[in-house]
């Protein structure tokens, strides 16, 4: 296994640089670039509050963002109201945890329970008016879709995620790219950030009619995306599982690595 150990923080100050600077360049042509997959304190394996996210959203020069928390929605109600004062749009959202694995919702009002079926979760995110985007859907081992359900299923998602940050190799997000160009699904992009400063590790490009949620999530669904990411350096995607893990088991074996 290739590991990159290399990741310190004067790298990831000069990525964000590059990242913004890429950010600006695109807001001249009007495609908003929008993080679609962050965590909050409320997930039980996420860190920060919002206001964290929010703030790195805003420096990084991101459009708009999404948190989804699993299973909870209530920190990402708060922080679609609260976005505009950070320039920003605000998608209400949430990772569902359905029986065969996550799906995210966008555009909901209210929460999607866990532990319904894959199609039961996409129909009440539907009842809301809302988008499915099915996250890294070949990533078994962290509650990928793909593990239960068939192809033609994976193909009701409104989007697939094609780019998730969070990998140890790229086969996963590789086999998610090629499936949704076979099937021509639109296709979305997300850091899956734990903590704060990994939010706009990967970026979708959204050419929206406007700077709104309707605007942002028709274009989505309409194909209207790109998707730019870099992958979630090995060491910090190692602490966050850790992490996660330490918190639930109550025994920290981060001392280890550190
Ligand atoms: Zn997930
Ligand atoms: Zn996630």
């Amino acid at each position: 296994m290739i590991v990159d150990t290399r990741a310190c923080a004067s790298e990831f100050r000069t990525a964000r640089r590059t990242e913004a600077l890429l950010i600006r360049r695109d807001k001249r042509t009007g495609v908003l670039s929008v993080e679609l997959h962050a965590h909050s304190a409320l997930s039980y394996d996420g860190r920060d509050p919002i206001e964290l996210i929010l703030e790195q959203a805003e420096a990084v020069g991101l459009d708009a963002i999404a948190v989804t928390d699993h299973d909870e929605i209530d920190a990402s109600l708060e922080a679609a109201d609260r976005a505009s004062a950070y320039g920003l749009v605000g998608i209400p959202a949430m990772e569902i945890s359905s029986k065969a694995g996550h799906i995210l919702g966008f555009g909901l009002e209210e929460a999607v329970p866990p532990g319904l079926s894959y199609e039961t979760t996409l129909a009440e995110i539907h009842d809301q008016g809302g988008l499915a985007v099915i996250p890294h859907p070949f990533q078994e081992s962290r509650h990928g879709v793909m593990a239960r359900i068939s192809r033609d299923e994976l193909a009701m998602g409104d989007a697939i995620e094609v780019y998730n940050s969070r990998l140890l190799t790229g086969r996963a997000n590789r086999q998610a790219e090629r499936y949704a160009a076979s099937r021509n699904l639109p296709m979305t992009a997300g850091s899956d950030a734990h903590i704060s400063e990994m939010v706009g590790q990967a970026v979708t490009r959204v050419d929206a009619d406007e700077r709104s949620v309707d605007a942002i999530l028709d274009a989505i669904a309409a194909g209207r995306t790109s998707v730019e990411g870099k992958r979630t350096p090995w060491r910090i995607s190692f602490r966050q599982a850790a992490g996660g893990v330490s918190r639930r088991v109550r025994n920290s074996v981060m001392g280890l690595f550190q």
